[in-house]
């Protein structure tokens, strides 16, 4: 399985905040807000996983098949809420 993201780069201090407010100066749908911090939260959890396996190549820890399962998990969600989100952009035009 390819574990590879589609070359996110993200610096973690410009990653979205995860708080109730995301979007609420906007004049976005309550479900595009919800939906954002799913995406968000997504983000997060993509990246923490990326810092495991990172920190585990750094101590030399060559077990990574779980840091592997788990990244490819994180990949699927944030897959999954961003084709989420662009969905509901094209058909709610919010
Ligand atoms: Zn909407």
């Amino acid at each position: 399985m390819n574990c590879e993201p589609d070359r996110i780069e993200i610096i973690p201090s410009e990653a979205p905040s995860l708080t109730d407010d995301c979007g609420a100066d906007t004049d976005w749908c309550e479900e595009r807000r919800r939906m954002f911090i799913d995406v968000a939260r997504a983000i997060k959890r993509l990246l923490e996983a990326q810092n495991t396996r990172k920190f585990a190549l750094q101590i030399n820890d060559r077990r990574p098949s779980s840091i592997d399962e788990d990244i490819a998990a994180a990949l699927t969600g944030w897959r999954s809420a961003r084709q989420a989100y662009m969905q509901h952009l094209r058909v709610h035009g919010c």
